[in-house]
């Protein structure tokens, strides 16, 4: 068996840390907006969630989602945070 490093993040809602692939990662783009980057490659601040509702809920609750990008978050950025939420059931 060979040994995998698997990368790890921590999310911002649980604060568990958890293998980079099984969490979606949210960019904070130069323009301010916050949209999911599912392929790791957009410009930005980055911040890792588990992707359902309840950690989603829960960083935007206690201004992880702010402390993880290090500005505060438009209401457009936050309204797309909880439209994530939404979206992934819970
Ligand atoms: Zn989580």
């Amino acid at each position: 068996m060979k040994e995998k490093k698997i990368p790890m993040r921590m999310c911002v809602g649980c604060r568990e840390m958890k293998p980079k692939k099984t969490l979606l990662r949210v960019v904070h783009g130069p323009d301010g907006t916050v949209s999911p980057d599912p392929t790791g490659r957009k410009p930005g601040r980055g911040a890792y969630v588990c992707p359902n509702a309840e950690c989603i809920r829960t960083a935007l609750k206690h201004k992880q989602f702010e402390r993880a990008f290090e500005c505060a978050l438009s209401d457009e950025a936050r309204q797309s945070l909880s439209a994530l939420a939404d979206k992934g059931g819970g």
